[in-house]
């Protein structure tokens, strides 16, 4: 029975999606719009830990908590976004992106191994 009512949301969902044509996608740890080219799925639950749930975040915010963060931290102790938002860390971060673009994405990346890109 549950399968078959969320198959029946996820088919309004996806009516919806195609009326509008675009769906708005908002990253709740900084709250801010996600243009598709930011746009990652976290898994709160690690993968690797049995975890199903994907939240979308911006590419940024994504690196940012995996930066932070080991993935059994993750599993143990930031399984919802707002546990990851009481870290000092993360709140500071969310502070400093709030009056940045929706598409920002700092190059200082470089000095992280991104070769393969
Ligand atoms: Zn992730
Ligand atoms: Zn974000």
């Amino acid at each position: 029975m549950a399968g078959r009512i969320k198959r029946r949301i996820s088919e309004q969902l996806h009516e919806a999606a195609q009326a509008q044509q675009e769906v708005i996608v908002i990253c709740p740890l900084c709250t801010r719009e996600i243009p598709e080219s930011e746009m990652e799925s976290h898994h709160l639950i690690p993968k690797s830990k049995g975890g199903r749930d994907t939240e979308y975040l911006h590419r940024i915010c994504h690196r940012q908590i995996h930066a932070l963060f080991t993935e059994t931290e993750l599993a143990r102790h930031y399984q919802s976004v707002e546990a990851l938002l009481e870290h000092p860390e993360i709140a500071s971060f969310v502070k400093w992106l709030a009056n940045k673009p929706p598409d920002f994405y700092e190059r200082a990346t470089k000095s992280q191994r991104t070769r393969k890109r």
